[in-house]
Order: structure tokens, then sequence, then C-alpha cells
């Protein structure tokens, strides 16, 4: 197993769109960002890709880059979906914290739960938020999540449990079964139950 904790904080802005865990909220303001600022997908991104060391929301996705201007933030989660099952491992569970003055979280839970679980391709129960408001901390303009996330390994095949349990060395035959099932596996993201396509570079982000 391995864990993952990921953090993200943006700036609440006028006259653009609140978006938060893939759901378009209705509110006066939206979070500034170089993307759509939708901070609970980043921070759930940083935690899945943390959780296999392989770096940050920032290594595949530079703000620096244009490319990423209003990007989808989905786009960003569908990567670190990758990354994970291209380590071998698969969602657990993730415990997210929501911290923002405006809008009221608790109410709009259950549908960012929802939201969450489709995206990643899990079941709601494994998905749990929690809003918090940013008492004393005089931040009433920021929007901040943290969110924990644990992987297990993708089960492997019966055959790599005869190597384990033979009293003698595998024949080249079976060194190759394993290492096959192993590459074929590692590279096999349909135990995670993605609903969605991969992303296609082509895509007019801006
Ligand atoms: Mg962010």
């Amino acid at each position: 197993m391995r864990i993952g904790l990921g953090f993200d904080s943006h700036a609440f802005k006028e006259g653009v769109p609140l978006v938060i865990g893939g759901l378009k909220i209705d509110h006066p303001e939206g979070l500034a960002g170089h993307s759509d600022g939708d901070l609970l997908l980043h921070a759930i991104t940083d935690a899945l890709l943390g959780a296999v060391s392989a770096g940050d929301i920032g290594t595949f996705f530079p703000p620096t880059d244009p490319k990423w201007k209003g990007a989808d933030s989905t786009l960003f989660l569908e990567t670190a979906i990758e990354e994970v099952a291209l380590a071998g491992y698969k969602i657990v569970n993730l415990d997210c914290v929501l911290i923002m003055h405006r809008p009221k979280i608790v109410p709009l839970a259950e549908k960012l739960r929802a939201s969450v679980a489709d995206l990643l391709g899990i079941d709601i129960k494994d998905v749990s938020l929690k809003g918090k408001t940013p008492e004393g901390l005089q931040q009433d303009g920021t929007a901040v999540a943290h969110v924990v996330v644990l992987l297990e390994s993708i089960k492997l095949p019966g055959e790599h449990k005869k190597l384990a349990v033979h009293a003698e060395a595998p024949s080249d035959a079976e060194i190759d079964g394993v290492v096959g099932s192993l590459v074929r596996d590692s590279h096999d993201i349909s135990a995670l139950g993605r609903k969605v396509p991969a992303f296609d570079p082509g895509d007019d982000l801006t």
C-alpha cells in the first residue's frame, strides 16, 4: 500500500466561474488560477502523483506553459490516474478537506463526492469530503484543499506465486510468462474502472 498527500489553495476572484471537484457551482466568485482553479481536483491530482512518487501537478502541467491556461482540471486528474495505474496501483479511498468561507460546502458535499468518485471511477463510499470554515485564519478570500489518498497494489496473476513456492529455479518460459503479465498488468488501467477516455492531446484546451 502507498499513501499520498495533496494540498492546494486559490484566491477567490469575481467574474470567473467557480469549479470544484469538476462541478460548476453557482456562486458570485470563482477561483483565480492558470487553469480552471479547481483546487479539489488539483489537490487530488497531487495526492495521487505523490503516492507513486511521480512528482506533482507542476511537473506535468507547468503554469508557465500557455497551453494549460483555463484548462479543464479533469485532464490533470486523468494523467494522475494513469500514473497510478502505470505504477501498478489502484485507489482504496481518499479523504478530502475543503476550507472556505463561502460557499458552504456541507450542502454541496454529496454532489461533490459523487462527481469525484465518478471522475476517479471509484465508489462514492470511498470518497470522504469535509467542509470547514477558516475560523481565525483571516483567509476568507482564499479556498484551501487538503487530500489524503490510499493506494493498494493491483493484484498480480497467480503465475508470480508459482515462482515463490518453486523448490527449483523457474524455467525461462515461466519467467517470460511472469514478466509478460507484469508488463501487461502495469499498463492495464481497467482495474480502476475508468469511464472517460484518455486525454486527446489534440484537444483545444484554451
Ligand atoms: Mg491549483
